[in-house]
């Protein structure tokens, strides 16, 4: 087996990994960052970033009440206020690593507005590819680093309460690299269903490897459907995600019959909140057997320019957005849960830091504000790149024990994706969740020695902590929706941790 060592280990190369690494290089530490896909959910993301500016009409206060409002009663708002606050200065640093955003005149950002915000205060880049250049910025200004592509985290290593390392498995096979600090920020849980917005790396490996080291997760009840997802028929894994601003242009969603879906639903019709669309989409496919349901936007003027990301999508798919309404169903995109962390990224284990969409801090609640997660990634993972680098150098090296575990529970995946979708989706209840349980019960062991099978098990201790919370959480809440409660319960506003996956 080989053995490396490092100051600082950073588990994942989105936006939350990259600016982690970059802050603990920049503090003199040997970092070494590992990924185990060559795409991230960084790269992927549309709509933008939602930072506070200054001199414009916007607030610090604006925007923390509208994250607030959004996480139904979850969030913690010191935690929103910490990095809300922060979030200009992360961005100024983006820039100086090079990203570019769309300008409304030379020297002025351009500013949307997306549901549930009260101000415009989303800058973007390319239109609606603003991820693709976060990636871009990222990658080139991390290029100098020591990024190890094809190596999947295996297991987090610790002896006397603290962390030691990483067990890795690379072309070579298994290895350990040792280190007094790692930074996990392994993105989310999307392909915990059979259909998702997420890309294909999105296993929920950051919730297990916590559960497995003994560290508490919590909110991963909380996941959000997005209500327009891309339907090809028959595709399932990543699907392309048709972006919100397209109703917010006058896109309408429309069953087969051409029949509205969302009046009468919600007083802002088709813009309503995701979770009520996702909800009302999925009713009505319920009702109607139908497999998808459409987005009729063929009046938009110039879609194409306005639209380039979702206009690519769909002719790739065979759809001409201007001439037919474009197919679409809710699909899992984006965990409001996950480890628990500080707004610094530390975790309850000492030397481990958690950042980005697998971080729990309590930005989040119940329920993600559009635009905040790329926000969280910046600040989050500028935080712990730092306080892991400090980390560090008060622990120094450290020599990981080589006990590992080799064999774990995994259901098959399209089995665990069938069930997922059937039973822990965008509307939840008892007896379902029962039957998921049993249904995950009923997992094998199985050796991890290729990435494949390593996420197989993952997705299935992934699965178990989201449908015990999920069973645990007897109400409805931010985008859990239980049709057995369908109220929200004052006495459950508290989130629930989760030592271990107990269903
Ligand atoms: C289609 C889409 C559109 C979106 N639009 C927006 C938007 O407009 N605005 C916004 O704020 N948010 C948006 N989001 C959400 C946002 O993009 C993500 O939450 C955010 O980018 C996550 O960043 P991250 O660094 O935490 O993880 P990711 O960018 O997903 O990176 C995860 C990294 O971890 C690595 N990894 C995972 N497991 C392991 C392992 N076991 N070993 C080694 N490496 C591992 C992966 O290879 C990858 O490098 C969108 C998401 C999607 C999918």
């Amino acid at each position: 087996m080989w053995q490396q060592r490092a100051d600082v280990i950073v588990i994942g190369t989105g936006v939350a990994g990259l600016v982690a690494a970059l802050a603990a290089h920049r503090r003199g530490r040997n970092v070494v960052v590992l990924s185990k896909a060559s795409d991230t959910a960084t790269f992927y993301a549309q709509g933008g970033i939602a930072v506070v500016l200054p001199d414009t009409d916007d607030s610090i206060d604006a925007h923390v009440a509208d994250t607030l409002a959004a996480g139904a009663g979850l969030c913690d708002p010191a935690a929103v206020r910490s990095i809300v606050s922060d979030g200009y200065r992360a961005v100024r640093e983006l820039v100086d690593d090079g990203a570019r955003f769309d300008e409304a005149e030379p020297g002025r950002w351009s500013l949307t507005r997306e549901g549930g915000h009260s101000r415009r205060r989303i800058i973007h880049s390319g239109g609606d590819a603003t991820g693709a250049e976060v990636q871009r910025a990222l990658d080139r200004a991390a290029a100098t680093l020591d990024i190890r592509r094809n190596h999947t985290a295996l297991q987090l290593l610790a002896d006397d309460g603290a962390v030691t390392g990483v067990r890795v498995l690379n072309d070579d096979g298994p290895g350990i690299i040792h280190a007094p600090a790692v930074i996990l920020a392994t993105g989310g849980l999307g392909h915990l269903y059979s259909a998702t917005t997420n890309p294909a790396g999105s296993t929920g490996d950051g919730v297990a490897l916590a559960i497995w080291a003994g560290v508490p997760v919590s909110d991963v009840e909380f996941i959000q459907f997005h209500p327009t997802m891309l339907f090809d028929g028959h595709a399932g894994g990543r699907r392309p995600l048709i972006t919100e601003a397209v109703r917010g242009e006058g896109g309408k969603l429309v069953d087969r019959q051409g029949n509205s879906i969302m009046t009468g639903v919600h007083p802002m019709g088709d813009l309503a909140p995701r979770d009520v669309v996702a909800a009302a989409i999925d009713a009505r496919l319920r009702e109607t057997g139908d497999p998808c349901a459409y987005l009729d936007a063929r009046h938009i003027a110039d879609f194409a320019r306005r639209f380039p990301t979702v206009t690519a999508a769909c002719r790739a798919a065979g759809i001409d957005p201007t001439r037919q309404p474009i197919p679409i169903v809710p699909g899992a995109h984006y965990s409001c849960g996950g480890v628990v962390a500080g707004v610094d990224g530390r975790t309850e284990l000492p030397g481990l830091f958690a950042a980005g969409e697998v971080a729990r801090t309590g930005m989040h609640g119940a329920n993600r504000l559009a635009s905040n997660s790329l926000l969280e990634g910046l600040v989050v993972g500028s935080r712990a790149g730092k306080a892991a680098a400090e980390h560090a150098v008060t622990t120094g090296a450290t020599q990981a024990e080589l006990d590992t575990v080799e064999t774990r529970l995994a259901l098959p995946r399209a089995k665990l994706q069938r069930a997922m979708s059937k039973y822990a989706s965008v509307v939840r209840d008892g007896e379902g969740l029962q039957q998921l349980c049993r249904e995950l019960e009923a997992a094998d062991p199985r050796e991890f020695t290729c990435r494949a099978d390593f996420e197989d098990v993952a997705l299935t201790t992934t699965a178990r902590a989201v449908t015990a919370a999920a069973l645990a959480r007897t109400e409805s809440r931010g985008c859990h929706h239980r049709s057995d409660f369908p109220d929200t319960d004052p006495a459950l506003a508290q989130s629930q941790a989760l030592e271990a996956a107990c269903c």
